[in-house]
């Protein structure tokens, strides 16, 4: 877990600390994320819902906007309502970034589905959907009467980023419905 500035989607620059959890459920072949173990920066086991919370509260500099960012793997697998709770006591506000493909517990303040199959997400309405592209399995326009504010198409970060990022440019350019998503910290060098 670090505290950082959120780098990509609607809520690009805001600060939160960035709670990265362990595992995914599913094994897409173009994955950049490392989420395996659990000897990250400030990693760790935590036995209990209050224990998590209360290092994620450690890692806050201010009192004023608090905010949490599970991300993973697929923070669904873990984030239950015991530990949406106690982020709650604490003042938190609660992002999720999840691949859509488990329910999620109630109260989640900002829900990111970001699916990697071609099936209607079963998480299939919530603030922002954002598409990895290009992406064989995925055909965007199936998501486009979802319940979402806002949708992305995000380049796939891999050894032909140029290239994706032509292809993103050039979706949004023809499907206007959907609207580019850089993911700023890897320009800004922000981890
Ligand atoms: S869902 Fe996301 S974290 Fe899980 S394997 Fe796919 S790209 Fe990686």
């Amino acid at each position: 877990m670090v505290l950082t500035l959120q780098g990509e989607g609607a809520m690009t620059g805001t600060a939160v600390v960035l709670l990265r959890f362990e595992g995914c459920n599913l094994e897409c072949d173009f994955c950049d994320t490392d989420f395996t173990g659990t000897d990250g920066e400030n990693g760790g086991i935590f036995r209990t819902a209050a224990e998590l919370a209360e290092a994620v509260q450690q890692k806050w500099i201010s009192s004023t906007q608090l905010n949490v960012l599970c991300t993973g793997g697929e923070p669904l697998m873990q984030l239950d309502a015991p530990l949406v709770e106690e982020f709650h006591t604490r003042g938190f506000k609660i992002l999720i970034e999840t691949n859509g493909t488990i329910p999620a517990p109630e109260h989640i303040d900002w829900i990111c589905v970001s699916p990697k199959t071609e099936e209607i997400p079963l998480l299939h309405r919530g603030d922002e959907i954002k598409i990895v592209w290009p992406q064989k399995k995925t055909d965007p326009k199936k998501f486009e009467e979802l319940e979402f504010n806002h949708f992305w198409i995000q380049p796939k970060y891999d050894e032909h980023y140029k290239k994706n990022l032509r292809a993103s440019i050039e979706y949004c350019l023809a499907h206007p419905r959907w609207r580019l998503s850089l993911q700023t910290h890897r320009y800004t060098g922000i981890s």
